[in-house]
Protein backbone atom coordinates (compact mmCIF):
# COMPACT_ATOMS: atom_id res chain seq x y z
CA UNK A 1 0.00 0.00 0.00
CA UNK A 2 0.98 3.24 -1.12
CA UNK A 3 2.22 5.99 2.06
CA UNK A 4 -0.41 8.87 0.44
CA UNK A 5 1.22 11.82 1.91
CA UNK A 6 4.67 11.00 0.90
CA UNK A 7 3.55 10.33 -2.58
CA UNK A 8 1.49 13.10 -3.05
CA UNK A 9 4.19 15.29 -2.14
CA UNK A 10 6.56 13.52 -4.74
CA UNK A 11 4.34 14.25 -7.39
CA UNK A 12 3.83 18.22 -6.49
CA UNK A 13 7.87 18.48 -6.13
CA UNK A 14 9.40 20.05 -9.00
CA UNK A 15 13.27 20.33 -8.42
CA UNK A 16 15.20 22.81 -9.59
CA UNK A 17 18.11 21.13 -11.43
CA UNK A 18 20.20 24.59 -11.79
CA UNK A 19 23.94 25.08 -10.71
CA UNK A 20 24.56 27.62 -7.92
CA UNK A 21 26.94 30.30 -8.82
CA UNK A 22 27.75 33.67 -7.64
CA UNK A 23 24.46 33.33 -5.88
CA UNK A 24 22.23 32.30 -7.92
CA UNK A 25 21.35 29.71 -9.69
CA UNK A 26 22.46 29.87 -13.40
CA UNK A 27 21.90 26.81 -16.05
CA UNK A 28 25.15 25.33 -17.03
CA UNK A 29 26.85 27.87 -19.39
CA UNK A 30 27.20 25.43 -22.53
CA UNK A 31 23.35 24.64 -21.76
CA UNK A 32 24.06 20.97 -21.50
CA UNK A 33 21.78 19.20 -19.31
CA UNK A 34 21.75 15.32 -17.45
CA UNK A 35 18.81 13.48 -16.46
CA UNK A 36 18.07 13.00 -12.33
CA UNK A 37 16.87 9.86 -11.84
CA UNK A 38 15.00 7.69 -9.21
CA UNK A 39 16.38 4.88 -8.70
CA UNK A 40 13.00 4.02 -6.45
CA UNK A 41 10.68 3.67 -9.96
CA UNK A 42 13.41 5.26 -12.24
CA UNK A 43 11.22 8.50 -12.91
CA UNK A 44 13.12 11.31 -14.07
CA UNK A 45 13.02 14.52 -11.30
CA UNK A 46 14.67 16.87 -13.12
CA UNK A 47 16.99 17.82 -15.66
CA UNK A 48 20.16 19.26 -14.11
CA UNK A 49 23.31 22.02 -14.80
CA UNK A 50 26.15 19.95 -16.22
CA UNK A 51 28.47 21.74 -15.30
CA UNK A 52 32.48 21.77 -16.95
CA UNK A 53 35.71 23.67 -16.86
CA UNK A 54 33.88 27.37 -17.81
CA UNK A 55 31.34 26.78 -15.27
CA UNK A 56 34.07 25.71 -13.13
CA UNK A 57 36.16 29.05 -14.02
CA UNK A 58 33.43 30.84 -13.02
CA UNK A 59 32.63 29.47 -9.77
CA UNK A 60 36.29 29.49 -8.51
CA UNK A 61 36.42 33.78 -9.30
CA UNK A 62 33.42 34.22 -7.84
CA UNK A 63 35.03 32.02 -4.46
CA UNK A 64 37.56 34.40 -5.23
CA UNK A 65 36.63 37.14 -5.32
CA UNK A 66 34.63 36.85 -2.11
CA UNK A 67 37.41 35.28 0.00
CA UNK A 68 39.74 37.75 -0.84
CA UNK A 69 37.35 40.84 -0.35
CA UNK A 70 36.62 39.47 3.41
CA UNK A 71 33.54 39.73 3.24
CA UNK A 72 32.88 36.61 5.11
CA UNK A 73 36.42 35.89 6.22
CA UNK A 74 36.41 39.09 7.25
CA UNK A 75 33.90 38.79 9.93
CA UNK A 76 34.02 38.46 13.60
CA UNK A 77 33.77 34.44 14.49
CA UNK A 78 30.50 35.33 16.55
CA UNK A 79 29.14 37.29 13.13
CA UNK A 80 29.59 33.93 11.27
CA UNK A 81 28.63 31.73 14.08
CA UNK A 82 24.98 33.14 14.22
CA UNK A 83 24.64 33.31 10.19
CA UNK A 84 25.74 29.28 10.47
CA UNK A 85 23.62 28.81 13.56
CA UNK A 86 20.37 30.73 11.61
CA UNK A 87 21.45 28.01 8.69
CA UNK A 88 20.93 25.31 10.43
CA UNK A 89 17.82 26.39 11.79
CA UNK A 90 16.28 26.78 8.47
CA UNK A 91 18.23 23.54 7.24
CA UNK A 92 15.84 21.89 9.61
CA UNK A 93 12.54 24.27 8.62
CA UNK A 94 12.96 22.69 5.22
CA UNK A 95 13.63 18.81 6.98
CA UNK A 96 11.06 17.57 5.04
CA UNK A 97 11.64 18.92 1.29
CA UNK A 98 15.04 17.60 2.19
CA UNK A 99 14.39 14.24 3.17
CA UNK A 100 12.06 13.93 0.23
CA UNK A 101 14.22 14.86 -2.16
CA UNK A 102 17.52 13.38 -0.87
CA UNK A 103 14.91 9.51 -0.64
CA UNK A 104 13.71 10.68 -4.55
CA UNK A 105 17.02 11.63 -5.63
CA UNK A 106 19.06 8.63 -3.92
CA UNK A 107 16.69 5.82 -2.94
CA UNK A 108 17.53 5.55 0.79
CA UNK A 109 14.05 5.23 3.09
CA UNK A 110 12.59 8.72 4.16
CA UNK A 111 12.18 7.62 7.32
CA UNK A 112 16.33 7.70 7.54
CA UNK A 113 16.45 11.20 5.52
CA UNK A 114 13.64 13.12 7.77
CA UNK A 115 14.98 11.04 11.23
CA UNK A 116 18.61 10.84 10.15
CA UNK A 117 20.35 12.48 7.71
CA UNK A 118 18.19 16.45 7.90
CA UNK A 119 18.87 16.81 11.32
CA UNK A 120 22.36 15.10 11.41
CA UNK A 121 23.87 17.86 8.59
CA UNK A 122 21.76 20.98 10.50
CA UNK A 123 23.39 19.45 13.83
CA UNK A 124 26.69 19.72 12.03
CA UNK A 125 26.33 23.44 11.03
CA UNK A 126 25.36 24.36 13.90
CA UNK A 127 27.82 22.49 16.13
CA UNK A 128 30.76 24.05 14.05
CA UNK A 129 28.93 27.24 13.97
CA UNK A 130 28.94 27.23 17.86
CA UNK A 131 32.58 26.46 17.70
CA UNK A 132 33.76 29.08 16.04
CA UNK A 133 34.39 31.87 18.60
CA UNK A 134 35.34 29.55 21.26
CA UNK A 135 38.96 28.41 19.80
CA UNK A 136 41.65 30.61 20.74
CA UNK A 137 45.00 31.36 18.94
CA UNK A 138 48.50 30.77 20.80
CA UNK A 139 51.06 31.94 21.66
CA UNK A 140 54.87 30.38 21.65
CA UNK A 141 56.92 30.31 25.17
CA UNK A 142 60.25 32.58 23.51
CA UNK A 143 62.47 34.81 24.85
CA UNK A 144 61.32 37.93 26.34
CA UNK A 145 63.03 39.55 23.35
CA UNK A 146 60.03 38.32 21.03
CA UNK A 147 56.57 37.44 20.86
CA UNK A 148 55.76 34.90 18.49
CA UNK A 149 51.82 34.39 17.39
CA UNK A 150 50.81 31.29 15.82
CA UNK A 151 47.41 32.11 14.21
CA UNK A 152 44.89 30.09 12.10
CA UNK A 153 43.80 31.44 8.99
CA UNK A 154 41.34 30.26 6.27
CA UNK A 155 43.01 28.57 3.24
CA UNK A 156 40.89 30.66 1.06
CA UNK A 157 38.90 28.80 -1.83
CA UNK A 158 38.13 25.18 -0.94
CA UNK A 159 36.75 22.53 -3.09
CA UNK A 160 34.22 20.08 -1.55
CA UNK A 161 34.06 17.07 -4.13
CA UNK A 162 31.15 14.12 -2.62
CA UNK A 163 29.73 11.02 -2.71
CA UNK A 164 25.93 9.66 -3.17
CA UNK A 165 25.32 7.42 -0.30
CA UNK A 166 24.54 10.62 2.26
CA UNK A 167 24.63 13.44 -0.10
CA UNK A 168 23.40 16.25 2.53
CA UNK A 169 25.22 14.70 5.33
CA UNK A 170 28.87 14.53 3.37
CA UNK A 171 28.27 18.11 2.16
CA UNK A 172 27.99 19.00 5.48
CA UNK A 173 31.04 17.55 6.88
CA UNK A 174 32.78 19.52 4.70
CA UNK A 175 31.09 22.67 4.10
CA UNK A 176 30.53 23.24 8.07
CA UNK A 177 34.17 23.69 9.25
CA UNK A 178 35.26 25.15 6.10
CA UNK A 179 32.86 28.12 6.03
CA UNK A 180 32.99 28.35 9.80
CA UNK A 181 36.45 28.69 9.42
CA UNK A 182 36.37 31.62 6.92
CA UNK A 183 36.69 29.99 3.84
CA UNK A 184 34.46 30.39 0.37
CA UNK A 185 33.76 27.33 -0.67
CA UNK A 186 32.37 25.25 -4.12
CA UNK A 187 30.38 21.87 -3.56
CA UNK A 188 30.56 19.71 -6.40
CA UNK A 189 27.75 16.50 -5.22
CA UNK A 190 27.61 13.21 -7.24
CA UNK A 191 25.91 13.22 -10.49
CA UNK A 192 23.63 10.43 -8.66
CA UNK A 193 22.40 12.43 -6.03
CA UNK A 194 23.19 16.40 -6.46
CA UNK A 195 19.11 18.06 -5.41
CA UNK A 196 19.53 18.54 -1.83
CA UNK A 197 23.11 20.20 -2.23
CA UNK A 198 21.66 22.81 -4.89
CA UNK A 199 18.95 23.26 -2.12
CA UNK A 200 21.52 23.63 0.27
CA UNK A 201 23.07 26.47 -1.34
CA UNK A 202 19.75 28.79 -1.68
CA UNK A 203 19.29 28.19 2.00
CA UNK A 204 22.62 29.18 2.91
CA UNK A 205 21.68 32.78 0.93
CA UNK A 206 18.74 32.71 3.31
CA UNK A 207 20.64 32.16 6.53
CA UNK A 208 22.87 35.41 5.30
CA UNK A 209 26.16 34.17 3.64
CA UNK A 210 26.82 36.33 1.45
CA UNK A 211 26.65 36.02 -2.33
CA UNK A 212 29.83 33.97 -3.90
CA UNK A 213 30.98 32.17 -0.22
CA UNK A 214 29.28 29.04 -1.15
CA UNK A 215 28.48 27.69 -4.71
CA UNK A 216 27.41 24.34 -5.64
CA UNK A 217 28.08 22.73 -9.22
CA UNK A 218 26.35 19.69 -10.27
CA UNK A 219 28.00 17.59 -12.95
CA UNK A 220 29.76 14.30 -13.64
CA UNK A 221 33.06 13.80 -11.90
CA UNK A 222 35.68 13.84 -15.17
CA UNK A 223 34.25 17.36 -16.08
CA UNK A 224 32.93 19.43 -12.99
CA UNK A 225 34.85 17.34 -10.46
CA UNK A 226 38.71 16.94 -12.38
CA UNK A 227 38.06 20.60 -13.09
CA UNK A 228 37.96 21.74 -9.84
CA UNK A 229 40.94 18.93 -8.59
CA UNK A 230 43.52 20.69 -11.42
CA UNK A 231 42.56 24.03 -10.87
CA UNK A 232 45.39 26.32 -10.19
CA UNK A 233 43.32 28.73 -8.30
CA UNK A 234 41.49 26.20 -5.79
CA UNK A 235 43.70 25.98 -2.77
CA UNK A 236 42.52 22.56 -1.47
CA UNK A 237 39.90 19.38 -1.69
CA UNK A 238 38.32 17.75 0.06
CA UNK A 239 36.74 14.85 -1.38
CA UNK A 240 34.48 11.76 0.15
CA UNK A 241 34.58 9.22 -2.82
CA UNK A 242 36.33 5.99 -3.53
CA UNK A 243 40.12 4.73 -2.96
CA UNK A 244 40.71 5.00 -7.16
CA UNK A 245 39.07 8.29 -7.54
CA UNK A 246 40.80 9.99 -4.58
CA UNK A 247 44.06 8.72 -6.12
CA UNK A 248 43.39 10.63 -8.88
CA UNK A 249 42.52 13.68 -6.95
CA UNK A 250 45.61 13.69 -5.30
CA UNK A 251 47.56 12.81 -8.69
CA UNK A 252 46.11 16.24 -9.55
CA UNK A 253 46.88 18.08 -6.72
CA UNK A 254 50.49 17.23 -8.06
CA UNK A 255 50.13 18.00 -11.44
CA UNK A 256 48.79 21.41 -10.58
CA UNK A 257 48.98 23.72 -7.80
CA UNK A 258 49.57 21.43 -4.52
CA UNK A 259 46.17 21.97 -3.07
CA UNK A 260 45.83 20.59 0.10
CA UNK A 261 43.86 17.26 -0.72
CA UNK A 262 41.83 15.68 2.16
CA UNK A 263 40.23 12.00 1.47
CA UNK A 264 37.58 9.95 3.17
CA UNK A 265 37.69 7.24 0.56
CA UNK A 266 36.23 3.30 1.07
CA UNK A 267 36.19 0.34 3.71
CA UNK A 268 36.17 -3.06 3.97
CA UNK A 269 35.44 -3.17 7.94
CA UNK A 270 35.84 -6.23 9.88
CA UNK A 271 33.42 -6.82 13.04
CA UNK A 272 34.69 -9.34 15.40
CA UNK A 273 32.38 -11.52 18.01
CA UNK A 274 34.62 -13.98 20.13
CA UNK A 275 32.57 -16.47 21.97
CA UNK A 276 32.65 -14.37 25.25
CA UNK A 277 30.34 -11.37 24.18
CA UNK A 278 28.76 -10.14 26.41
CA UNK A 279 24.97 -9.71 24.51
CA UNK A 280 24.49 -12.42 22.02
CA UNK A 281 21.49 -10.61 20.22
CA UNK A 282 22.77 -7.42 20.54
CA UNK A 283 26.04 -8.21 18.07
CA UNK A 284 23.28 -9.96 15.53
CA UNK A 285 21.50 -7.49 15.42
CA UNK A 286 24.32 -4.79 15.54
CA UNK A 287 26.17 -6.63 12.70
CA UNK A 288 23.21 -7.36 10.51
CA UNK A 289 21.61 -3.52 11.02
CA UNK A 290 24.94 -2.34 10.92
CA UNK A 291 25.58 -3.64 7.16
CA UNK A 292 22.17 -3.25 5.63
CA UNK A 293 21.45 0.20 6.70
CA UNK A 294 21.35 2.66 3.89
CA UNK A 295 21.34 -0.70 1.59
CA UNK A 296 24.78 -1.61 2.76
CA UNK A 297 26.19 1.77 0.71
CA UNK A 298 27.86 2.91 3.71
CA UNK A 299 31.73 3.71 4.17
CA UNK A 300 31.99 2.37 7.36
CA UNK A 301 29.75 -0.66 6.72
CA UNK A 302 31.20 -3.69 9.01
CA UNK A 303 31.28 -5.55 5.36
CA UNK A 304 33.36 -8.49 6.84
CA UNK A 305 32.09 -10.66 9.83
CA UNK A 306 34.26 -12.80 12.21
CA UNK A 307 32.40 -15.14 14.43
CA UNK A 308 34.41 -17.57 17.00
CA UNK A 309 33.75 -21.00 15.17
CA UNK A 310 31.90 -22.53 18.54
CA UNK A 311 29.11 -19.58 18.66
CA UNK A 312 28.59 -19.51 14.76
CA UNK A 313 25.86 -21.55 13.89
CA UNK A 314 24.30 -19.85 16.92
CA UNK A 315 25.27 -17.01 15.67
CA UNK A 316 23.63 -17.20 12.26
CA UNK A 317 20.17 -19.02 13.12
CA UNK A 318 19.54 -15.43 14.86
CA UNK A 319 20.59 -13.12 11.68
CA UNK A 320 18.83 -15.34 9.12
CA UNK A 321 15.97 -14.93 11.80
CA UNK A 322 16.16 -10.93 11.89
CA UNK A 323 16.99 -10.60 7.79
CA UNK A 324 13.49 -10.68 6.41
CA UNK A 325 12.92 -7.09 8.65
CA UNK A 326 15.45 -5.85 6.23
CA UNK A 327 13.88 -6.29 2.74
CA UNK A 328 13.47 -3.72 0.85
CA UNK A 329 10.26 -1.64 0.65
CA UNK A 330 8.88 1.64 -0.94
CA UNK A 331 11.20 4.53 0.13
CA UNK A 332 8.42 6.53 0.10
CA UNK A 333 6.50 4.61 3.29
CA UNK A 334 7.50 5.53 6.53
CA UNK A 335 7.90 1.72 7.56
CA UNK A 336 10.73 0.97 5.14
CA UNK A 337 13.99 -0.04 6.68
CA UNK A 338 16.41 -0.56 3.38
CA UNK A 339 15.40 1.19 0.31
CA UNK A 340 16.85 1.36 -3.51
CA UNK A 341 20.41 1.07 -4.97
CA UNK A 342 21.54 4.26 -5.99
CA UNK A 343 21.19 3.53 -9.62
CA UNK A 344 21.68 1.16 -12.13
CA UNK A 345 25.10 1.10 -12.86
CA UNK A 346 26.02 0.26 -8.86
CA UNK A 347 22.86 -2.74 -8.97
CA UNK A 348 24.98 -4.36 -12.04
CA UNK A 349 28.26 -3.74 -9.61
CA UNK A 350 25.94 -5.49 -6.35
CA UNK A 351 24.78 -8.23 -8.83
CA UNK A 352 28.37 -9.23 -9.88
CA UNK A 353 29.71 -9.60 -6.67
CA UNK A 354 27.28 -11.54 -4.94
CA UNK A 355 27.33 -13.82 -8.79
CA UNK A 356 31.26 -13.88 -8.33
CA UNK A 357 30.32 -14.99 -4.59
CA UNK A 358 28.66 -18.02 -5.46
CA UNK A 359 31.24 -18.62 -8.08
CA UNK A 360 34.55 -18.64 -5.88
CA UNK A 361 32.12 -21.17 -3.93
CA UNK A 362 30.89 -19.15 -0.81
CA UNK A 363 27.26 -20.24 0.65
CA UNK A 364 24.53 -18.34 -0.08
CA UNK A 365 22.32 -18.13 2.84
CA UNK A 366 19.86 -15.30 2.30
CA UNK A 367 19.31 -13.06 -0.71
CA UNK A 368 21.47 -13.01 -3.78
CA UNK A 369 18.75 -11.24 -5.67
CA UNK A 370 17.51 -8.34 -7.39
CA UNK A 371 13.76 -7.90 -5.90
CA UNK A 372 10.43 -5.10 -5.97
CA UNK A 373 11.33 -5.03 -9.93
CA UNK A 374 7.51 -4.27 -10.54
CA UNK A 375 8.67 -1.21 -9.00
CA UNK A 376 10.48 -0.40 -12.07
CA UNK A 377 13.58 0.88 -9.27
CA UNK A 378 16.54 -0.77 -7.97
CA UNK A 379 16.58 -2.88 -4.89
CA UNK A 380 18.57 -6.13 -3.88
CA UNK A 381 17.47 -8.43 -1.10
CA UNK A 382 19.86 -8.61 2.27
CA UNK A 383 22.41 -10.94 1.14
CA UNK A 384 24.35 -13.31 3.49
CA UNK A 385 27.42 -15.55 2.36
CA UNK A 386 29.22 -18.11 4.94
CA UNK A 387 32.23 -20.07 4.75
CA UNK A 388 33.62 -16.84 2.94
CA UNK A 389 37.91 -17.31 1.82
CA UNK A 390 39.63 -14.36 2.31
CA UNK A 391 40.77 -15.12 -0.93
CA UNK A 392 37.61 -14.41 -2.36
CA UNK A 393 36.60 -11.42 -4.42
CA UNK A 394 33.96 -10.16 -2.12
CA UNK A 395 36.06 -10.26 0.86
CA UNK A 396 39.00 -8.25 -0.56
CA UNK A 397 36.37 -5.65 -2.45
CA UNK A 398 34.41 -2.76 -1.25
CA UNK A 399 30.52 -4.14 -2.60
CA UNK A 400 29.19 -0.94 -1.24
CA UNK A 401 25.75 -3.06 -1.11
CA UNK A 402 23.88 -5.02 1.18
CA UNK A 403 26.47 -7.98 1.18
CA UNK A 404 27.72 -9.54 4.51
CA UNK A 405 30.30 -11.90 4.35
CA UNK A 406 30.92 -14.17 7.26
CA UNK A 407 34.30 -15.47 8.02
CA UNK A 408 35.00 -17.92 11.53
CA UNK A 409 38.15 -18.11 13.80
CA UNK A 410 39.55 -20.32 16.89
CA UNK A 411 42.05 -17.62 17.63
CA UNK A 412 41.30 -14.12 17.97
CA UNK A 413 45.56 -13.20 17.00
CA UNK A 414 44.38 -14.92 13.36
CA UNK A 415 40.92 -13.12 13.20
CA UNK A 416 42.96 -9.79 13.56
CA UNK A 417 45.81 -10.30 11.58
CA UNK A 418 43.21 -11.11 8.96
CA UNK A 419 41.30 -7.93 9.81
CA UNK A 420 43.92 -6.07 9.30
CA UNK A 421 45.06 -7.81 5.73
CA UNK A 422 43.13 -5.21 4.02
CA UNK A 423 44.41 -1.88 1.80
CA UNK A 424 41.74 -0.03 4.31
CA UNK A 425 41.20 1.01 7.65
CA UNK A 426 38.26 2.95 8.11
CA UNK A 427 36.46 0.96 11.11
CA UNK A 428 36.62 -1.94 13.18
CA UNK A 429 34.18 -3.92 16.11
CA UNK A 430 35.18 -6.47 18.54
CA UNK A 431 32.96 -7.59 20.99
CA UNK A 432 33.83 -9.70 23.91
CA UNK A 433 32.94 -9.45 27.83
CA UNK A 434 36.59 -9.33 28.53
CA UNK A 435 38.24 -5.75 29.07
CA UNK A 436 41.69 -7.07 28.59
CA UNK A 437 41.24 -8.36 24.86
CA UNK A 438 38.85 -5.47 24.46
CA UNK A 439 41.69 -3.32 24.63
CA UNK A 440 44.21 -5.12 23.13
CA UNK A 441 42.34 -5.28 20.02
CA UNK A 442 40.99 -2.36 19.68
CA UNK A 443 45.04 -1.28 19.91
CA UNK A 444 45.67 -4.11 17.22
CA UNK A 445 42.91 -3.20 14.93
CA UNK A 446 44.69 -0.55 12.51
CA UNK A 447 41.07 1.36 11.68
CA UNK A 448 40.49 5.40 11.95
CA UNK A 449 37.37 3.70 14.69
CA UNK A 450 37.09 0.67 16.72
CA UNK A 451 33.81 -0.11 18.12
CA UNK A 452 33.67 -2.06 21.56
CA UNK A 453 30.40 -3.84 21.95
CA UNK A 454 28.20 -2.04 19.83
CA UNK A 455 28.79 -0.89 16.29
CA UNK A 456 26.78 2.42 15.73
CA UNK A 457 27.94 4.96 18.33
CA UNK A 458 28.75 7.94 16.48
CA UNK A 459 28.97 12.08 17.30
CA UNK A 460 29.55 15.15 15.50
CA UNK A 461 32.37 15.73 18.62
CA UNK A 462 34.70 12.88 17.42
CA UNK A 463 36.75 12.25 14.10
CA UNK A 464 35.34 10.49 11.27
CA UNK A 465 38.63 9.31 8.72
CA UNK A 466 40.41 5.82 8.07
CA UNK A 467 43.65 4.57 8.43
CA UNK A 468 46.09 3.30 5.05
CA UNK A 469 43.61 3.45 1.88
CA UNK A 470 40.60 4.86 3.34
CA UNK A 471 42.09 8.30 3.68
CA UNK A 472 43.96 11.09 5.36
CA UNK A 473 42.81 13.34 7.89
CA UNK A 474 39.37 13.57 9.34
CA UNK A 475 35.93 14.84 9.20
CA UNK A 476 33.73 16.14 11.85
CA UNK A 477 35.35 17.46 15.65
CA UNK A 478 37.44 19.98 16.22
CA UNK A 479 40.37 18.31 14.06
CA UNK A 480 38.35 19.10 10.98
CA UNK A 481 39.45 22.85 11.36
CA UNK A 482 42.79 21.26 10.16
CA UNK A 483 42.19 20.62 6.91
CA UNK A 484 40.12 23.92 6.21
CA UNK A 485 43.18 26.29 8.04
CA UNK A 486 46.40 27.32 7.63
CA UNK A 487 49.03 27.80 10.50
CA UNK A 488 50.92 31.17 10.48
CA UNK A 489 53.76 32.54 12.73
CA UNK A 490 54.47 36.07 13.16
CA UNK A 491 57.07 37.08 14.78
CA UNK A 492 57.30 40.62 16.81
CA UNK A 493 60.73 42.02 17.95
CA UNK A 494 59.83 43.87 21.29
CA UNK A 495 62.23 46.11 22.56
P1 LIG B 1 33.28 8.16 -6.45
O1 LIG B 1 34.71 8.17 -6.08
O2 LIG B 1 32.87 7.48 -7.70
O3 LIG B 1 32.72 9.65 -6.58
C1 LIG B 1 32.83 10.58 -5.53
C2 LIG B 1 32.78 11.98 -6.10
O4 LIG B 1 33.91 12.16 -6.94
C3 LIG B 1 31.54 12.25 -6.98
O5 LIG B 1 31.11 13.57 -6.78
C4 LIG B 1 32.10 12.08 -8.38
O6 LIG B 1 31.40 12.81 -9.36
C5 LIG B 1 33.51 12.64 -8.20
N1 LIG B 1 34.46 12.18 -9.21
C6 LIG B 1 34.45 11.03 -9.93
N2 LIG B 1 35.49 11.01 -10.79
C7 LIG B 1 36.19 12.15 -10.60
C8 LIG B 1 37.36 12.69 -11.18
N3 LIG B 1 38.03 12.06 -12.13
N4 LIG B 1 37.80 13.90 -10.73
C9 LIG B 1 37.14 14.55 -9.73
N5 LIG B 1 36.01 14.10 -9.17
C10 LIG B 1 35.55 12.90 -9.59
O7 LIG B 1 32.50 7.56 -5.20
P2 LIG B 1 30.96 7.29 -5.05
O8 LIG B 1 30.60 6.07 -5.83
O9 LIG B 1 30.19 8.55 -5.29
O10 LIG B 1 30.84 7.00 -3.47
C11 LIG B 1 31.10 5.76 -2.92
C12 LIG B 1 32.48 5.74 -2.28
O11 LIG B 1 32.57 6.76 -1.30
C13 LIG B 1 32.72 4.44 -1.54
O12 LIG B 1 34.02 3.98 -1.83
C14 LIG B 1 32.60 4.85 -0.07
O13 LIG B 1 33.30 4.03 0.82
C15 LIG B 1 33.14 6.24 -0.11
N6 LIG B 1 32.71 7.00 1.06
C16 LIG B 1 33.63 7.25 2.06
C17 LIG B 1 33.25 7.95 3.21
C18 LIG B 1 34.24 8.23 4.32
O14 LIG B 1 33.97 9.07 5.16
N7 LIG B 1 35.39 7.56 4.35
C19 LIG B 1 31.94 8.38 3.34
C20 LIG B 1 31.03 8.11 2.33
C21 LIG B 1 31.43 7.42 1.18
Amino acid sequence: MKDTKWHVRAKALTPDGRAFIGGQRVDALSGATFDCISPIDTRVLTAVARCDQADVDVAVNSARLAFNDRRWAGLAPAERKRILIKFADLTLSYAEELALLETLDMGKPIANSLNMDVPAAANCLRWYGEAVDKIYDEIAPTSDASLALITREPVGVVAAIVPWNYPLLMAAWKIAPALAAGNSVILKPSEKSPLTALRLAEIAIEAGIPTGVFNVVPGYGNEAGSALATHMDVDCIGFTGSTAIGKKIMQYAGQSNLKRVWTELGGKSPNIVCADCPDLDNAVRAAIAGLYYNQGESCNAPSRLFVEASIKDKFLEKALAIIPEFAPGDPLDEKTVMGAIVDDTQLNTVLAYIESGKQEGALLLAGGMRTRTESGGYYIAPTLFDNVQHTMKIAREEIFGPVLSVFSFTRLEDAIQEANATPYGLQAGIWTADINKAHQAARALRAGTVHVNQYAEDDITVPFGGYKQSGNGRDKSLHAFDKYTELKTTWIKLG
